[in-house]
């Protein structure tokens, strides 16, 4: 039941003395004490529509009986009925989209292993609170909630789910364009270039981004037909960078589906060629998992767009388990560290490690390493300490419109 109702009024511009207003709560506890205690801080964070369970089965009715988007839902580990864990990957297989964060008793190590397991079923965990927990230390998570939530940087909700005729009628109506972010080289500070990170401007829900529709592209087998606009946005857009005096390059994202197609190579190059922009110029991302299925075409392909000057990037790295031996097997020229370690490098040995052996890796290969995902100061300090070529994150700029990007480099020049 909530504890309390609000307006219908939701604003991401939330004071920072009141990080829990316009924010819509859910708290799994099986203690009622524990549980009170929690709302109650919740509530003197500003929060006026909290929900609550006592373990994850209660939880999980909540969710399905309520036409209601939680924002964040704070769960102890260990309770009796549907534990938290349990309950954690309930929510990552119903693609919940609420940020986590996880009340618990458990030791640190455990803990490390609770957070690696969120990120492997997908949820997007805030942090820990150690119990008793502070309002303090609620205070800062929630905060973190406004700055990195998936939606954070637009005006627009848009509902969970779009149907795929509605993207392919977006996609036909040019309402689709790169947003970029971008890629500073840690040792000299300058930009290197940006990654194209496809949105959706959408009429009714302002900007749209890609965990919408992306998938839902991508099961279709119509994933190209986006491919090919971001692909002749962003060399059009690097091309006129380029001509206005900036040495920079672009990154796009490419889904391996497109690349069992043999005649991929030759139509990517003229699609970018035919923007006036030297392939040497772009580097295609492919996530590690999908490039390591290893299909003979795929790799044709890949060798094929390294010939034509692309550099090729490996993204999500850590993700896929790959070994050396597969790795040298493609042409690569950047190896970019998956943001979920690189996130919690600072305060998890785990992730600590991960990165730095991706870092040797990256370094035995001889190619370039980029870190995804730094969103403090600590963060990046780390990246440089650690020997990382490139960093790219919310600490320094969030992806923006092709207009903004040249004045954003010449400023930070
Ligand atoms: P990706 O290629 O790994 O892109 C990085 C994602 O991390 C972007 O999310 C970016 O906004 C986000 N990010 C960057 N720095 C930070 C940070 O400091 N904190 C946090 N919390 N997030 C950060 P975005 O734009 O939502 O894109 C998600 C994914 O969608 C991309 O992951 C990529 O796999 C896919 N995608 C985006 N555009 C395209 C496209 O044109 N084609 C294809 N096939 N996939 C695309
Ligand atoms: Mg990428
Ligand atoms: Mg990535």
């Amino acid at each position: 039941m909530p504890t309390s109702t609000w307006d219908d009024n939701r604003s991401p511009n939330a004071s920072a003395a009141l990080p829990g207003k316009d924010l819509c709560f859910l708290v799994v506890e099986d203690h009622e004490f524990q549980r009170s205690m929690i709302v109650e801080m919740l509530e003197n964070l500003g929060a006026r529509l909290i929900y609550e369970a006592a373990d994850g089965f209660s939880a999980l009715e909540v969710l399905r009986e309520l036409d209601q988007a939680f924002d964040v839902i704070i769960t102890d580990i260990d309770m009796p009925g549907m534990d938290g864990m349990a309950f954690i990957r309930r929510l990552g297989e119903a693609k919940v989209r609420a940020s986590l964060i996880i009340t618990s008793g458990l030791d640190t190590s455990l803990l490390e292993t609770v957070e690696t397991m969120c990120g492997a079923y997908g949820m997007h965990l805030l942090g820990t609170v150690e119990k008793p927990p502070t309002p303090a230390r609620f205070a800062q998570l929630i905060g973190l909630h406004w700055r990195t939530k998936p939606n954070a940087d637009k005006s627009g909700q848009g509902p969970s789910t779009f149907s795929i005729d509605e993207v392919m009628a977006g996609l036909h109506a040019d309402q689709f364009e790169p947003f970029y972010q971008p890629k500073i080289d840690l040792m000299t500070n300058r930009v290197k270039g940006a990654e194209a990170l496809a949105r959706w401007r959408h009429p009714h829900f302002g900007i749209v981004l890609p965990y919408a529709f992306i998938s839902l592209l991508e099961d279709a087998n119509q994933i190209s037909e986006l491919t090919w606009i971001i692909l002749a946005k962003s060399a059009r857009d690097c091309r006129s960078w380029r001509d206005a005096g900036f040495d920079l390059n672009v990154s796009v994202n490419l889904s391996v589906k497109m690349l069992e197609d043999p005649a991929i190579a030759d139509a990517i190059t003229w699609q970018v060629t035919h923007q006036g922009l030297d392939p040497k110029h772009m580097i295609l991302e492919i996530t590690e998992s999908a490039a390591m299925n290893g299909v003979g075409q795929v790799l044709e392909n890949l060798i094929r767009l390294r010939i034509k000057g692309f550099g090729l990037s490996i993204d999500d790295y850590g993700t896929g388990y790959s070994s050396m031996q597969q790795l040298t097997r493609i042409p690569f020229t950047e190896l970019k560290i998956d943001q979920s370690f690189v996130k919690h490098a600072t305060r998890q040995a785990s992730s600590r490690k991960i990165l730095e052996s991706s870092l040797e890796m990256a370094r035995k290969l001889g190619i370039s390493s980029v870190a995804e995902g730094a969103e403090t100061a600590e963060d990046w300090n780390l990246l440089r300490e650690c020997g990382c070529d490139i960093a790219q994150g919310f600490f320094v700029a969030k992806p923006m419109k092709s207009v903004e990007f040249p004045e954003w480099v010449r400023a930070w020049a």
